[in-house]
């Protein structure tokens, strides 16, 4: 059996692409802490492999490699939240970049050659203008935030890895993706859980929410984590791979959809905390480069999969 590593298999993607990957009989590994929380993977976690190590210490990651030796690497693992990185930089920054280069040491140091994918973002584009859209792998990145820096720096590290040391990487740069077990800060899942509240009467008939005028691209998490795999069976190594629906939303929209599903009465209310200190407005990719190397395409309606986030959210409040 071939052994896949999954870093950050305890997260919202990680815990989808190791279904996914154990589906497909790979010896699926996955990283943990300490304190990671378990309740992603809860269905599958006797079937997984989890070994104990924290990015940010090479000490611990190199254990890690050379204690599971892995044919592939998915490098999902990082501070994932971009409000969160206004207040912690710093720690986005530790995680995100001084993490990879952990990472790349390591399996540098070890002697495997693994197939690597690094989880980069269409947040890396940053502000986009009117004329630049669809967004085209080629655009300029132009970070908005201390975490689309860190994305853009991961890119680049993998960029550098595969031209100075021959790294097997390849880079995508997924727009935003959606669906169960999303994790709550995050504006769809984040609705969802609001209705859910509402619904059972632990809070009152109002949701709170931030700028409902930015205009995202949205993908099923399920659709994502194929993709995932196929980079690794099929794209260049040394390249970057954007992978989105190439299609826009308002979160005004998702939020309509997500509020249609319920009967209960709800308003809205905005919240100025909710605000970024720089938003990006729009977000439109173009992955005609991913789709004519696999094949790919988007398969899951937006509808189900707020349909079953928000049953998520409703059985686990
Ligand atoms: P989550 O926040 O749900 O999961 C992050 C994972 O990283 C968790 O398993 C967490 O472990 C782990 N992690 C964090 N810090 C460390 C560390 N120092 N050492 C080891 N593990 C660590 O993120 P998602 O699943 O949503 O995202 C996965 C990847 O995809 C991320 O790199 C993200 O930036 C990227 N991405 C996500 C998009 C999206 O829309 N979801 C869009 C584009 C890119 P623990 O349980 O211990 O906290």
């Amino acid at each position: 059996m071939e052994k896949v590593l999954i870093t950050g298999i305890t997260g919202f993607v990680g815990s989808h692409l190791a279904e996914y990957l154990l589906d497909k009989n790979f010896e699926v590994y996955g990283t943990v802490r300490w304190r990671s929380s378990l309740d992603n993977i809860k269905n599958i976690k006797d079937n997984l492999k989890l070994i104990d190590a924290d990015l940010r210490d090479s000490h611990s990651t190199q254990k890690m490699i050379k204690e599971v030796m892995p044919d592939y690497i998915f490098h999902l693992a990082a501070q994932s939240f971009v409000p969160t990185s206004w207040h912690a930089p710093q720690e986005t920054f530790v995680t995100n970049v001084i993490g990879t280069i952990n990472l790349f040491e390591a399996i540098r140091n070890s002697n495997i050659d693994p197939k690597i994918q690094v989880a980069g973002s269409s947040e890396e584009y940053g502000m986009v203008y009117e004329n630049e859209l669809p967004i085209t792998e080629e655009k300029p990145l132009r970070p908005l935030s201390p975490y689309a820096v860190s994305k853009v720096a991961q890119d680049k590290l993998s960029y550098q890895y595969n031209k100075s040391y021959g790294l097997k990487i390849v880079v995508t740069r997924a727009f935003n993706h959606t669906g169960p077990r999303r994790g709550e800060p995050f504006v769809t899942s984040n609705f969802a859980k609001q209705i859910a509240e509402i619904e059972n009467g632990k809070r009152e008939p109002v949701i709170n929410v931030g700028n409902l005028a930015a205009k995202r691209d949205f993908t099923d998490v399920r659709d994502i984590v194929k993709a995932y795999y196929l980079s690794l069976q099929k794209c260049d190594f040394g390249e970057a791979y954007n992978i989105c629906s190439k299609k826009t939303r308002t979160i005004q929209s998702i939020l309509d959809i997500l509020l249609g599903m319920s009967t209960a009465k709800i308003n809205v209310r905005t919240d100025p905390t909710r605000l970024r200190p720089s938003d990006v407005e729009v977000l439109l990719g173009d992955c005609s480069k991913f789709k004519k190397k696999t094949g790919w395409k988007p398969i899951i309606p937006i509808d189900k999969t707020l349909n079953d986030l928000l049953d998520y959210w409703r059985e686990k409040v």
